[in-house]
């Protein structure tokens, strides 16, 4: 059994408040938001980090970025605006080692690193 607390979400050994499933990712409510939307969309599959992927990957990211749109159109931040944020290791401040992208909105986001 996995010890990937993202893993035990997506097997639901722990609970999260999904917002969107289907057969490759999980998206939920995160458990600490930093902004009135804060959603993370996971792969199914565990992957540590961007680094992981493959290009057999591309697809699936190709997916995770579209059902970050469609969330974003559902939370009704798509006009306002919005980040897609992937960190990644530690100097990209990743703390859960397993792939995810978070969706951050509905207020100004402030500082801007890039
Ligand atoms: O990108 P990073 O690894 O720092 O983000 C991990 C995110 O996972 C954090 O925003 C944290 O609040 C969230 N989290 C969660 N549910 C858990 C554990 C972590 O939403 N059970």
């Amino acid at each position: 059994m996995s010890e990937c607390i993202f893993c035990k979400i997506i097997n639901k050994e722990i609970p999260s408040q999904v917002v969107f499933e289907d057969e490759y990712v999980l998206a939920f409510k995160d458990i600490n938001p930093v902004a009135p939307v804060h959603l993370l969309i996971i792969p199914k599959k565990h992957m540590e980090s961007l680094n992981d992927i493959e290009v057999v990957d591309e697809a699936l990211i190709g997916h995770i970025l579209m059902v970050a749109k469609k969330l974003a159109q559902e939370s009704g931040i798509a006009d306002s605006g919005y980040r897609v944020v992937n960190n990644c290791g530690d100097d990209g401040g990743q703390v859960v080692k397993h792939l995810h992208f978070h969706l951050i909105g509905g207020q100004p986001l402030g500082i801007k690193i890039c």
